[in-house]
């Protein structure tokens, strides 16, 4: 499930999850840094299913900066149906990679890759609010506050692809 957030305020843009792949074996997540805004992935591929999750691999990436805006743009089918969708203003090349490893290893040992800080990132079940709630930036009446400026923020899309 993959959930995104836009603040107006900072302004900030971000998305945060996890999905498995449909045509690999393994899965990705987003994490963002609570202190910059910056998003980061890790993607975990395994040689096969069979294979257990030690043989598999993890890279850890990044994007340069935090996303300040996610456009909303207006697509039609092929049968001229139009639906809105967002696009990002980043593509695959942007992502940079920050390092690899065998394995998997919890994410709260990464130090963010732009702003250095550690313990800062966080994924869309990791913290959870003292209440129990996730993400850690959801409030008790499921409203949203954005996790760098506690300012009201909406949630654009909730995915759950596969
Ligand atoms: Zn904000
Ligand atoms: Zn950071």
């Amino acid at each position: 499930m993959i959930q995104a957030f836009v603040c107006t305020h900072c302004p900030l843009a971000f998305e945060i999850g996890w999905y498995s792949y449909w045509d690999f074996d393994g899965d990705t997540g987003r994490l963002v840094c609570v202190r910059c805004g910056t998003m980061h992935r890790l993607d975990f591929l395994k040689k096969s299913a069979s294979d257990s999750d030690e043989t598999g691999t993890t890279t850890y990436l990044a994007l340069p900066e935090p996303v300040r805006k996610v456009s909303r743009v207006f697509k039609e089918t092929i049968l001229g149906d139009r639906f809105q969708d967002y696009e990002w203003p980043f593509g695959e090349d942007d992502w940079l990679t920050v390092s690899t490893w065998s394995g998997r290893r919890p994410f709260t040992e990464l130090s963010c890759n732009r702003c250095g800080e550690h313990g800062t990132l966080i994924s869309l079940g990791l913290p959870k609010t003292s209440e129990g709630l996730w993400p850690v930036f959801r409030q008790h009446d499921n409203t949203y506050l954005c996790p760098l400026c506690s300012n009201p923020i909406g949630m654009i899309y909730d995915e759950t692809i596969n």
